[in-house]
């Protein structure tokens, strides 16, 4: 491995040491090293005066889980970007040495190439956008190469790279460090290379945050490699790479209880990927589009259409890739409502999805983590994960019977007991449905069920806007798995108050089990016509709710 270093490092460079500082605070002690303000600014979020710490381990430790690797193959960075910076800096002298790409793909490549003086060898992509492996390692190995650049999924063309192909071009090409840009990989039906890296010494790969996880304004990238490349990196990392209040909102962001909501935009979005995919070619501006395993497709429009003018008309911006040729366009996906407006330019709108009522809540206490997303004009999915068995099954009820769908995680002081739990996840849910709900136009507002065969639960609900509860039934304080029975009025309470709706229940029965659950499924029934929507108007004399 040292071996390897000697080869790819810029030997100016191999002898400098990291930079070095302390960086962040230190309990209990004094800080008079490094010449910051003893204060942080008035309605500062946390210690902004000090200067932050150069790799923030809880950071390190969170995206070393996210990727499945060790906190030291890894590096934080601004952005992938900075990551292709540091690379040509770490191994590239000026006018000696190249690197090489796989045209047409990210442009970034040529000019981190160009502002460290590095040359490049450009191997293109075959006719249908698949790299030519033995090309490349053909170029490579003529050149004083020190980096070869693999977009996987690429960007514009949206291909996968055979993994078989990467992991040969790296056994070939020892004396290169073989770079695979992972920008996309979480919309593609493969997995990342990581699991490669304990063969491959001389593989690197970089992440961001920036596309699958929503987070491009942050700026947070990552190299993933082994140590000795990763030690290499340092030498020539910024001192602060990392903002502090980017340090505290990125972890919050990536908090283990978004994530299955992050896996459920990302599975929209790949639906929406092949909605586009299909429809598109039926417009007459479409002359030929490619299969995309990214969030984004790369078309090519009728050259006699004057589609980029009414694209313009409607203030929808695609990326023009013209260099590619005549017409060439790439497509971000949207969300589906500006999928629709996009379809609708190309004359292909016909299936328009309707505005879809959404929200998602997170909230992180110190006693509880818990993010919700709620759409109430589709019934999947509904997975519910409180640590609570009992009330995810309660929970599911309300889902299932109210016809509605709802991802809600929650990670509770549960040691405790099962009471902030059980009220903070009702107060997630109650505030997701309400701003899902919105000005509550059309509606149906009220619900209400007649007593069910086994359990005799009735209840009615008047979406009004004004917190209320009636709770009659007579539940034994033991509960029922973990769930204590006083919990039961504490949870409608909550989300009466939170919703907004005016709640009655009333409920009896021999088995406490069946009371409860009768409870919870008739809330879902009630629920599901006051949810629907029936028209437009707002359902108040008032009009208001
Ligand atoms: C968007 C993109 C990046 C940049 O990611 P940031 O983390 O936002 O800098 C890197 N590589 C490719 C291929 C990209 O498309």
């Amino acid at each position: 491995m040292d071996d390897l270093i000697e080869k790819i490092a810029r030997p100016d460079i191999a002898d400098l040491a990291p930079y070095r500082a302390r960086g962040g605070a230190v309990d209990g002690a004094v800080l008079l090293d490094a010449n910051e303000n003893p204060w942080a600014p008035p309605g500062a979020k946390g210690a902004w005066n000090r200067y932050p710490e150069q790799q923030p381990a809880p950071l390190v430790t969170r995206i070393a889980d996210l990727y499945g690797v060790d906190s030291d193959q890894l590096l934080l960075t601004r952005g992938a970007d900075e990551a292709i910076d540091l690379l040509f800096r770490a191994t590239c002298r000026a006018g000696v040495d190249y690197a090489l790409i796989s045209p047409p793909t990210f442009g970034l490549y040529g000019v981190a190439a160009k502002v460290q003086g590095a040359g490049l060898l450009e191997v293109s992509l075959d006719e249908n956008y698949a790299i030519v492996p033995d090309k490349i390692i053909a170029a490579a190995r003529s050149n004083s190469t020190k980096l070869i650049f693999l977009c996987s999924p690429n960007n514009p063309t949206g291909n996968l790279i055979a993994r078989q192909d990467v992991v040969r071009i790296a056994h070939e090409c020892t004396d290169q460090l073989v770079v695979v840009d992972e920008a996309y990989i979480e919309f593609a039906e493969a997995s990342s290379l990581t699991k490669e890296l304990a063969d491959l010494q001389n593989l690197v790969i970089l992440k961001t945050l920036s596309k699958a996880y929503g987070l491009a304004g942050a700026r947070l990238g990552t190299v993933i490699a082994n140590a000795p490349v990763i030690n290499l990196l340092r030498k020539v990392l910024p001192p602060y790479p990392l903002p502090s209040p980017v340090i505290t909102e990125v972890l919050s962001a990536l908090a283990p209880v978004n994530m299955a909501i992050f896996n459920e935009r990302i599975a929209q979005l790949k639906a929406e990927r092949q909605r586009l995919y299909t429809a598109l070619p039926g417009s007459n501006d479409i002359q030929e589009i490619w299969p995309s395993a990214a969030n984004f497709l790369l078309v090519k429009l009728n050259t006699k259409s004057d589609i980029q003018v009414r694209l313009q008309a409607s203030a929808i911006h695609v990326r023009d890739f013209s260099a590619l040729g005549e017409g060439m366009v790439r497509i971000s996906v949207g969300m589906p409502k500006h999928n629709d407006a996009l379809l609708t330019v190309f004359g292909v709108g016909q299936n328009k999805t309707p505005n879809r009522r959404t929200a998602t809540i997170s909230r992180q206490t110190k006693e509880t983590q818990i993010s919700a997303l709620v759409d109430l004009d589709v019934a999947e999915p509904v997975s519910i994960q409180t640590g609570i068995g009992f009330f995810d099954h309660m929970l599911e009820q309300i889902a299932r019977h109210g016809g509605f769908s709802v991802i809600l995680t929650a990670k509770g002081d549960l040691h405790i007991d099962e009471h902030h739990t059980v009220e903070d996840c009702a107060i997630v849910l109650a505030q997701a449905l309400r701003q899902a709900l919105g000005d509550r136009a059309g509606i149906g507002r009220y619900g209400f069920v007649l007593p069910m065969d086994e359990a005799q639960a009735r209840i009615a609900i008047d979406l009004s806007g004004r917190p209320a509860l009636r709770f009659d039934a007579n539940i034994p304080d033991e509960g029922v798995g973990g769930f204590g029975g006083q919990m039961v009025p504490h949870v409608f309470e909550t989300m009466a108050q939170h919703l907004g709706a005016a709640i009655q229940i009333e409920a009896e029965g021999q088995n406490t089990h069946h009371v409860i659950e009768a409870i919870f499924k008739g809330f879902g029934r009630a629920l599901r016509p006051a949810l629907a929507r029936e028209g437009t108007a707002i359902p108040s004399s008032k009009g208001v709710l």
